[in-house]
């Protein structure tokens, strides 16, 4: 079999300059560059209006709070408002905080650090690592591997009936999973943690950019994103929800910015009151740069309208899925199977195929850029290959001779700009 059947036959190439030509140069045709970079579920390109954005504000820089200086007061006011502008694309409820973090991982393990004593953390087996490792101190419950939406609901709702209805809880999901692209039932799964007393929060990282994330609409307690998966550069996360937990928290970190005032003590020890809003767990001086792209990333896709965007994506998702499934060789992954609503991400086998000399091929000889691996999603990548889910293996390892079973996938994304 052609490596050059299915995906490249999707024509879903993208030209992108700012991957550096180069990289590129192989692939270099008349002086057209054309590569279709299909891994956005890793990293998503920043938008060129986000590029402008940011190009347009570099003149004004400055150091963002207190600073008496007119630069300072500037981009303390974008800073303010691209927290203003991220609760309206989330659809805060009044008394929500948007904390700025720098990633979807550094939002989940802040909220991990937060979590009042004694919580109990109901994750299913399937997340991605970033939201199924940093739940440490806390009371883990590892959901098994639902094979329908409301499997994902009963296993919640007979996890949580067990609990111990006192103490604190919270559930932790994802919206839309980075391996099959499928959605969610984020509002029943919410509904089903808070008829049992648990707080919610959504891992946003791989819907945020496909759909509109809606905190009140959806009743999840928290929403966590990136940045660098919404179309704007690296550096940034969201973390956004109930402020009581977060305020009773030490902060996250400590340091200037989080402190409204510190004293020496007659003992020789030193007093501090934290801020009681967001600052609280943003101490240190923020990546002014990476908020202010993340604000313009979220008006951009609010300006463009994501009914528009999913259509696109939509007919994406449907090309390359009829294309894959004429390749008799090719092993679709699925947890809820053909029918379940998904975005552009989707995972697959090619039998007698090592993934990464698959995924390889792909790139160096028709420069689609794929990505192969687990997806740091060790445990449903495993389960949806049929392998032991429990066995620790190494992530990426070459597989299998024909024949025989993979070990790891191949995964093609898109998004906003394909
Ligand atoms: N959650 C999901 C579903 C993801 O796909 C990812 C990254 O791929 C993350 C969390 C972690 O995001 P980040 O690496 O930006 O922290």
């Amino acid at each position: 079999m052609s490596v050059s059947s299915t995906v490249a036959d999707a024509s879903v190439c993208t030209p992108l300059p700012v991957l550096g030509r180069d990289v590129l140069v192989p692939l270099v045709t008349g002086g057209e560059v054309t590569y279709a970079a299909l891994d956005y579920a890793a990293s998503a390109p920043a938008l060129q209006r986000v590029w402008d954005d940011v190009a347009a504000y570099a003149p004004y820089y400055g150091s963002v709070h207190r600073g008496a200086g007119y630069l300072s007061q500037l981009s303390t006011d974008l800073f303010e408002n691209s927290r203003a502008t991220v609760a309206e694309f989330l659809g805060c409820r009044e008394g929500d905080q948007v904390v700025f973090t720098r990633s979807t991982t550094d939002s989940l393990n802040l909220l991990a650090a937060a979590v009042p004593a004694g919580c109990q953390v109901f994750v299913f087996e399937t997340e991605h690592h970033a939201s199924l490792l940093p739940w440490r101190d806390a009371e883990v419950t590892y959901l098994n591997a639902p094979r329908t939406p409301q499997q994902a609901i009963e296993t919640l709702e007979r996890a949580l009936a067990d609990r111990d209805p006192y103490g604190p809880a919270l559930v932790c999901v994802t919206g839309a999973s980075n391996v099959t692209g499928e959605l969610w039932p984020v509002k029943e799964l919410a509904a089903a943690a808070h008829a049992h007393g648990a707080r919610i929060v959504l891992d946003a990282a791989q819907l945020a950019p496909h759909h509109p994330v809606d905190i009140a609409e959806s009743d999840v307690d928290w929403v966590a994103f990136s940045g660098h998966k919404l179309y704007a550069p690296f550096g940034s996360g969201v973390l956004a929800g109930r402020s009581d937990w977060l305020t009773e928290a030490e902060p996250y970190l400590a340091g200037g910015g989080a402190s409204r005032k510190v004293a020496r003590r007659t003992d020789g020890g030193v007093d501090v009151e934290w801020h009681t809003t967001a600052a609280r767990h943003e101490a240190g001086s923020p990546n002014v740069i990476g908020v202010y792209a993340i604000a313009s990333a979220c008006k951009a896709l609010t300006e463009a309208g994501f009914d528009s965007l999913v259509e696109r994506e939509q007919s994406l998702v449907t090309k390359v899925r009829e294309g894959l499934a004429e390749v008799d060789e090719v092993k679709v992954l699925s947890l809820f199977g053909d029918d379940a609503p998904r975005v552009g991400v989707i995972s697959f086998v090619v039998e007698g195929w090592n993934s990464s000399h698959f995924a390889a091929a792909l790139s160096a000889e028709y420069g689609i850029g794929v990505r192969d691996g687990l997806f740091c999603a060790h445990p449903l990548v495993r389960t949806l290959l049929g392998s032991d889910p429990q066995d620790p293996g190494e992530c990426g390892a070459p597989e299998a001779e024909p024949g025989e079973r993979s070990l790891n996938a191949i995964r093609v994304s898109f998004g906003a700009g394909t």
